[in-house]
């Protein structure tokens, strides 16, 4: 029986994970829940699941949960804000965190868990990438483990199994081509939020559908390849494969390529970040090859989606820089969810931003320092943001 934190508990990543812990409850328990603000939601999970320690990252909600599950006996500790997200991630006997809060919000508790010994099933991309220089030696020194359980990197983590170390050569990142792969790049200066919300393949949550239009989803993914396999950006491609069958590929040194194959469904790398080195017998719909039909390929259109050059120029940069694009992207697809700023000006305002912060970027920056370039970079965004007129 393997016990579980689950932080992010009412988005996607977090209902698809208890998804699986109510389908095999003699696998899994569930130690700790954090939530942002679905008070409703989060309740009716403590009810299920039956938690020890739980958190409400919206502070006002704490009496209305606490109320909402006064009748439960044992009663679970009820903690909330962003420090009781952090206790419930560092709390008990939980062997491992699964990461589903959305943004760099998620580096802290994290930062957390590791500290407090437990292995990662890290959905959270945004805190490997902002955090990665100081997430990384934390892992090390405190012999955790960094399981992914996005879909790009559970498909190489799969395939580099039994890959003797040095055996890896190059990293194929499989892109869907997102919302708008059919569009003309003409039409992309009129985009609804509406239309960048609708995806193709995936279901998820909004900041990374909206990613996934821009392609900024695919290009934050280089840096956590390169974080998570230890590859130099050169190594690392794209290529847009829009069935979104084939999760992602790895070429090893003699040239064979492997990969990594599924129906389009975030529960199986998931169960695989909780499962590993297992296999665990699913009745999940498998693959039919011949239902799945023509497999594609072609190459990434830098002209239309610039943020993926973005993405790799700060990765080579380094340092605190990712941590700057990726408060860059946050802020500014916020801005775009709140119809606040277009489609187009993500990609500027990120530009305009990492520009301004080159010269600032140290190697090797602290924990503080990490976060201080994200709260840098938000307001810069904001800055530049309100001094656009439409
Ligand atoms: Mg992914």
């Amino acid at each position: 029986m393997k016990a579980i934190t689950l932080l992010g508990s009412t988005g996607s990543i977090g209902t698809q994970t208890l998804d699986i812990v109510a389908q095999y409850p003699d696998r899994f328990r569930i130690v700790g829940l954090a939530a942002g603000r679905n008070m409703a939601m989060l309740a009716q999970q403590i009810r299920q699941f039956r938690p020890e320690i739980v958190a409400i990252c919206d502070r006002e909600q704490l009496p209305e949960l606490t109320q909402a599950v006064a009748d439960l006996s044992p009663q679970p500790i009820i903690l909330a804000g962003d420090a009781g997200v952090i206790e419930v991630a560092r709390y008990g006997d939980a062997e491992t965190v699964v990461t589903g809060i959305v943004g760099c919000a998620g580096l802290l508790p994290t930062v957390a868990a590791i500290t407090a010994g437990k292995d990662i099933a890290l959905a959270n991309k945004e805190t490997l990438i902002a955090g990665g220089p100081v997430v990384l030696p934390l892992v090390q020194q405190h012999g955790v483990k960094l399981l992914p359980a996005d879909s790009e990197h559970s498909a190489i983590f799969q395939c580099l199994q039994g890959v003797p170390s040095g055996g890896l050569r190059r990293i194929l990142l499989t892109a869907s081509g997102g919302a708008f792969r059919d569009w003309p790049v003409e039409q992309l200066e009129s985009v609804t939020v509406a239309d960048a919300l609708k995806h193709p393949n995936w279901s998820m949550g909004r900041k990374i559908t909206v990613d996934s239009a821009t392609l900024m989803n695919k290009g934050l993914e280089v840096i956590e390849a390169h974080y998570l396999f230890g590859m130099d950006y050169d190594q690392i491609e794209i290529v847009i494969h829009p069935q979104s069958i084939i999760h992602s590929l790895i070429e090893l040194q003699d040239t064979s390529v492997l990969a990594q194959l599924g129906w389009p469904d975030m529960r199986l790398p998931l169960l695989y970040a909780l499962s590993w080195p297992e296999r665990i017998y699913t009745d999940w719909k498998r693959l039919d090859l011949v239902k799945a039909g023509n497999l594609t390929f072609r190459e990434p259109d830098h002209q239309k989606y610039p943020c993926m050059q973005l993405a790799y120029a700060a990765g080579r940069s380094g340092g605190s820089m990712p941590a700057v694009l990726n408060a860059a992207n946050e802020q500014a697809v916020a801005l775009f969810l709140d119809e606040k700023i277009r489609f187009l000006d993500i990609a500027r305002c990120i530009e305009s931003v990492c520009d301004r912060f080159t010269s600032q970027n140290r190697s090797t920056p602290s924990l503080d320092e990490i976060l201080a370039a994200d709260r840098w970079a938000r307001q810069e965004v904001i800055g530049l943001t309100t001094s656009i007129a439409y």
